[in-house]
């Protein structure tokens, strides 16, 4: 329940205004809970509009995507562009590809875009795209055709200084080439327009593992600098199975840690030895098949049906990496009840709020996925500077560079929360170091 007036005001006229966005109005709430000591220290933003202003995105786009299957039959898919703000760059952010997209989906992620960017310190807006199209089953021809429907009307919106998008689940590698190649071919020309591109044609070393690497940096400096302790002999699970947790679960047993389990949207693995990714690779990577072959292949592995089953696992760590809500407040008690002393979200708002608030509550380490999944983002902005000086920095090069902004991160989030009365408190932390740095550009540039 928000108590500062401006706050309320502005949230009650948002949830007239966006009837029917459940996951966009549970983001905006998140976010003003944040910031209410804030913004009440901050009259100045309220006389200049500020948060009204961060409610509505500088446009929005949705299109019709039509497509021939592979046998000959017409099919269409809505697609979407949402560019929320451009104070401190060009617009930046994924587009997803998953039967669940709808406009609510697309503006939670493109709203919490904006701080998340804010706080990798690096020069980029905020913004989100992607469509209902599902590109499990199909057919590479199918999914090419596709992703050039959807470029021929997405190509008008981009830029590589106005709007960049990358990939989010259901667009990976494969994906964003196809894009790539058929933006090319529309502009006729050569840019960083996306990123995540192939290393052949502009891609970045280590921009594949960043994500999850990056969580597990920012893991890592939670504990040393709230418990004066590491990864090293936790034991932890990490939901998933896509490309944020399986380079979670790489840089997790590098540091030490054992993975017991992973999942995907049908059910969950359990193998208490210890996660072979070389096996969990094969399977989703080559074959692109389902987490329950993994119990077919290792002995000793257990396979359950239904994925929310993970979280009833004893874990020290727990690392939630596939959608959205993931993590309720059952599963919250479960993880407590258990045992586990820190969560760090490798997904967009995988924990409700009444899941975050439990765990802070009890006295659970909670690491916010703005903060803690930037570093795809971020390693996706050195991409951009890679391809603007064109010349390739090596995978060691990119890795301590993404190394340095994930503890950069933690700092800000930590010496904010701090500063408003709320130590350790990185939800709160994360919130204002993102939203000050955005809310200070939007002052200075005038009212647009
Ligand atoms: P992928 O498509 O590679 O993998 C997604 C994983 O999540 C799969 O295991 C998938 O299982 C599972 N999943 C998808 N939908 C659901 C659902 N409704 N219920 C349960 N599980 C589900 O995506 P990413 O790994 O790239 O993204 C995962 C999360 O991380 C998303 O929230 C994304 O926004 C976020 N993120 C991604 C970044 C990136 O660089 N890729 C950067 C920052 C955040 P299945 O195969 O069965 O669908």
């Amino acid at each position: 329940m928000l108590k500062n007036a401006y706050l309320k005001r502005v949230y009650d006229d948002t949830v007239q205004n966006n009837p029917a966005q459940p996951e966009f109005l549970q983001a905006v709430g998140e976010v003003f809970e944040s910031l209410e000591t804030y913004v009440a220290a901050r009259p100045e933003l309220e006389k200049a509009g500020i948060m009204e202003r961060l409610v509505e995105p500088d446009r929005m786009v949705t299109f019709r995507v039509a497509w021939e299957d592979d046998q000959g039959r017409v099919r269409v898919n809505r697609g979407y562009r949402v560019q929320f703000s451009s104070a401190i760059g060009p617009y930046k952010g994924g587009l997803r590809f998953h039967p669940s997209v709808n406009a609510s989906i697309i503006k939670f992620l493109g709203f919490e875009q904006v701080f998340k960017n804010s706080l990798t310190s690096l020069p980029l807006g905020g913004a989100k795209g992607g469509s209902n199209f599902d590109p499990k089953g199909k057919s590479d021809g199918e999914v090419m055709r596709f992703c050039q429907s959807f470029m021929t009307e997405l190509h008008r919106h981009i830029g590589a200084r106005c709007d960049v998008p990358a990939g989010d689940i259901g667009v990976g590698g494969r994906e964003i080439g196809f894009l790539f190649g058929q933006y090319k071919r529309l502009q006729n020309q050569f840019n960083g327009v996306l990123t995540g591109k192939g290393l052949r044609f502009g891609g970045s070393l280590a921009r594949t593992e960043a994500t999850g690497y990056g969580l597990l940096y920012f893991t890592q400096e939670m504990l040393r600098h709230l418990k004066n302790d590491s990864v090293a002999g936790k034991t932890i699970v990490i939901s998933g199975s896509g490309n944020v947790a399986i380079y979670a679960v790489e840089k997790a047993q590098a540091l030490g840690g054992k993975v017991i389990a992973m999942s995907d949207s049908q059910g969950y693995i359990h193998d208490p030895a210890g996660i072979r990714l070389d096996v969990v690779k094969q399977i989703k990577e080559v074959e692109r098949g389902r987490i329950r072959t993994y119990a077919e292949r290792v002995s000793g592995a257990e396979y359950h049906e239904g994925c929310r089953g993970i979280w009833s696992l004893p874990c020290d760590l727990a690392l939630p990496c596939a959608t959205q809500n993931e993590l309720d407040l059952e599963g919250a008690k479960l993880l407590v009840a258990n045992g586990v002393q820190l969560v760090a979200e490798g997904a967009n708002m995988p924990s409700t709020a009444e899941a975050a608030s439990y765990f802070q509550a009890n006295g659970v380490l909670f690491g916010p996925a703005k903060a803690a999944n930037a570093g795809g983002v971020a390693t996706s902005g050195l991409e951009m500077s890679q391809n603007s000086i064109r010349r390739n920095w090596s995978f060691e090069e990119v890795d301590a560079k993404l190394h340095d902004i994930m503890v950069n991160i933690f700092r800000q989030a930590a010496e904010a929360a701090e500063a408003c009365g709320v130590p350790g408190d990185l939800i709160v932390g994360a919130n204002v170091a993102g939203f000050r740095k955005v809310a200070d550009a939007m002052l200075s540039e005038g009212v647009y």
